[in-house]
């Protein structure tokens, strides 16, 4: 499989160093708020590496963080603590407001069918883990304290830039940006570790640590996290664009600085969910939800699909317009499904399944090709075979793009066979209160007989013997229904 790699900048052959399994560490949520559409655009295109992996065979074991302590505004070490601000806001406990928001994000993972990772961690459970390795980098020489607080020290490294995207003017622009520059730091792009001078002194969250009472900075929780549960080595990582510097930078720098080795090898980024406006955001424009979606009656599986249309690399435009679109093109692909279902009966030609299935599986193994996938699902109905044998590689490709389109055709059959359930009923209450009814159909059956047989003399006879008991006959290409009057 072949797979961008943020670090090397190529297309790479994805290999795991342990032969037929792959550890993946995902950058969770900060959950001071409700993700927007754009983040979970992230954890989407992660679910599909994270399925497809499973797909080919692969033993996945997938880790994710939950911030819910020391995430700044700025993603350096600038700006306001988001839980506070986030507690502040709602005149809640900065842990009220973590739980209600991870709550959150779990309900609007499974409606996005985002399969949950094997381990969740969340931040100030390992307050400890934190501790240990910052006190390792203080003896290693790597991290220093000063004003109170312990940064990680950059100088030390022979290269801390490790996606080559950013160097030091990036790191301006924040200071620029209205904060001061932080006058402790050795180096400006060094990092705080862990904080005790903390300038909110209405910090809810605090532990004992040797160096005061205090709590960590962001990046130090991913790197101990995915140590704690995938040992000293990690396959994949992967977040979004934005994560990749400072954060990201950050991670490698103090990981590998810890560990003495090289951490991760493969760094995967999604890019960013645009508006017409600019990047998504929860603070500018409309504050684009799931929910949000659904109130406006779309289903978040649509959505799905809609992401599933382009590439996790490319920057993404959503408008209203562009979703519904792909919510047009969501119901056509099910309306094709539904009539499949009711011939699902003969047997599976494996060679055409075969034929199909590699479609979607040359896609997927270059670099994660979500339309291509899309398009593969458009070959199968096209594809001239049997419904069985299409319904087999719909559903085998459904173990990967989980859009729900088996249930949504199922859905519509469901459907159809209730209105028709109605009319039967309709009919059986109408006989039950007429008790004539059964004459009446028997004659208007005996004139189609008739009829069917020429024998149209007949056929009259019954009609007129009919129109003079008030019943009249109404002939139509599905059959013959009668009404009194
Ligand atoms: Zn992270």
């Amino acid at each position: 499989m072949i797979l961008y790699n943020s670090l090397t900048h190529s297309r790479d052959e994805f290999k795991p160093r342990e032969e037929g399994k792959v550890s993946i560490y995902t950058c969770g949520p900060t959950v001071y708020h409700y993700a927007h559409i754009g983040n979970l655009r992230t954890y989407m295109m992660e679910d599909i590496l994270d399925r497809y992996l499973r797909y080919s065979g692969y033993e996945v074991k997938r880790v994710m963080n939950i911030t819910d302590v020391g995430h700044l505004t700025s993603d350096g070490d600038t700006g306001d603590d988001k839980m506070l601000k986030g507690a502040k806001r709602e005149k809640k406990t900065v842990m009220e407001i973590a739980k209600f928001y991870t709550d959150a994000f779990f309900a609007d993972c499974k409606k996005l069918n985002i399969r949950i990772p094997d381990v969740i961690e969340p931040a100030t459970s390992c307050i400890d883990d934190f501790i240990r390795v910052i006190e390792a980098l203080i003896e290693k020489g790597y991290a220093y304290e000063a004003g109170g607080n312990i940064y990680f020290d950059t100088s030390k490294l022979e290269s801390y830039y490790a996606f080559h995207d950013f160097n030091e003017e990036d790191l301006e622009v924040g200071v620029r940006e209205g904060v001061e520059a932080d006058g402790n730091k050795r180096n400006r792009a060094d990092f705080v570790l862990w904080f005790t001078k903390s300038k909110f002194d209405d910090q809810e969250l605090k532990w004992q640590s040797p160096w005061g009472i205090g709590y960590p900075g962001w990046h130090i929780e991913c790197s101990c996290i995915a140590m704690k549960h995938l040992g000293e080595y990690c396959d994949i990582h992967c977040g979004g664009i934005d994560n990749a510097f400072p954060h990201h930078t950050n991670e490698i720098a103090q990981s590998e600085a810890y560990l003495g080795h090289e951490w991760c090898r493969h760094w995967m980024h999604v890019l960013h969910l645009n508006t017409n406006s600019g990047k998504m955001s929860k603070s500018s424009g409309e504050f684009l939800t799931v929910s949000l979606l659904e109130s406006k009656g779309y289903s978040p599986l649509a959505y799905r699909f809609f992401c599933m249309q382009s590439h996790y690399r490319k920057s993404l435009v959503f408008s209203y317009e562009n979703l519904d679109n792909a919510t047009t093109a969501y119901n056509k692909l099910v309306a094709k499904i539904a009539p499949l279902l009711r011939g699902d009966d003969g047997a599976v030609d494996a060679e055409v399944f075969a034929q199909l299935k590699k479609r979607f599986t040359d896609a997927l193994d270059n670099d994660l090709n979500t339309s291509l996938a899309v398009t593969a699902l458009y070959d199968v109905l096209k594809a001239k075979t049997n419904a069985a044998t299409k319904l087999a590689a719909i559903r085998d490709f459904e173990q990967v793009l989980m859009l729900g389109l088996i249930d949504a055709a199922a859905a519509i059959n469901a459907a159809e066979d209730a209105e028709a359930a109605a009319k039967a009923a309709a009919k059986a209450a109408a006989a039950a209160a007429d008790p004539e009814y059964a004459r009446i159909e028997a004659l208007v059956e005996a004139r189609t007989a008739a009829k069917k047989a020429r024998d149209f003399a007949e056929a009259d006879r019954i009609r007129d013997l009919l129109a003079a008991e008030g019943i009249t006959l109404i002939d139509s290409a599905k059959g013959t229904e009668w009404k009194r009057g």
